[in-house]
């Protein structure tokens, strides 16, 4: 059997197992006392104990699940029985923070739904499980916002594919942090108009936003802020051009089978195809 730390302090391993659905490691948490969370009181009545199963980060691809005895205290106070509480694991939770953690990184590069399927999570439990750190994040990020200095902010709205190409939400980034600041359900004008309404963002700081061309947010951005550089994303504006280029190529006769020498530079191309 393997032997690698766990990284949860909190936790000691009493026995691992591998099956044939990953490994199963059971463990402990090693601290005998708890404070109630009523009374605040200092105990170490033991009431009785049960086995929490979560799952954990895989190791070697394999899954991981943690068999958590969990002691449950009777305070001596006030006689109410409470959990042991879990640092790594949120309760009633079957998944510890850090794999939830992972799983909300793996979104953001892919959708939800992939994600789901993947990794055999539920799509409404993965749903949950995202919008939540989602959320805590653009918490975090608009305190720092606040107590930051009021140097000019770099904003990116931009739409994301939440089940591939079927449903696109809105999404408001702080560019230049690289963090969510706020999601919407669709791409309305009045969505982005919510995005753009929060307190961090006010007229008076100067403002830069990068949009596609989705009109819109155009609309939104203007209203809110009439000031702001907008910059188009590069990519976008490529992508119009080449296909405008693509449309005037194939009305033009001679250009028709020319698509290569088009796009290739004019000073890389030989006398012969400068002259088509
Ligand atoms: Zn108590």
């Amino acid at each position: 059997m393997l032997s690698i730390p766990l990284g949860l302090p909190e936790c000691k391993v009493i026995k691992q197992e591998l099956h044939s659905y990953g490994y199963a490691i059971h463990v402990e948490k090693t601290e005998t006392q708890e404070h109630c969370p009523h009374c605040g009181f200092a105990t170490s009545s033991v009431h009785d104990r049960r086995t929490r199963k979560v799952r954990d980060l895989a190791i070697f691809h394999q899954p991981v699940y943690l068999f958590v005895k969990v002691k449950r205290y009777r305070c001596w106070n006030c006689s109410q029985v409470f959990s042991a509480s879990l640092e790594s694991i949120a309760p009633n939770q079957h998944y510890t923070n850090r794999f939830c953690e992972y799983l909300y990184e793996l979104c953001e590069g892919s959708t939800i739904q992939e994600v789901s399927r993947k990794h055999c999570i539920p799509y409404t439990t993965l749903e949950r499980i995202y919008y939540s750190i989602a959320s805590k994040k653009a918490k975090e990020r608009q305190t720092a916002t606040e107590v930051s200095s009021p140097e000019e902010m770099v904003l990116s709205l931009d739409e994301i594919a939440v089940k591939k190409g079927h449903q696109y939400e809105t999404i408001l980034m702080d560019a230049k942090a690289g963090s969510v600041m706020g999601m919407h359900a669709d791409r309305q004008c009045d969505s982005a108009i919510h995005l753009l309404s929060q307190k961090v963002l006010s007229k008076e700081r100067g403002q830069t936003v990068i949009l596609d061309m989705w009109e819109p947010y155009h609309k939104a951005v203007r209203a809110l802020f009439p000031s702001a550089s907008i910059v188009i994303d590069k990519y976008h504006v490529v992508q119009k051009v080449t296909q405008a280029l693509d449309q005037a190529r194939k009305e033009c006769s001679p250009l028709k089978k020319a698509r290569y020498l088009l796009l290739k530079g004019c000073e890389k191309l030989r006398q012969d195809q400068r002259h088509r």
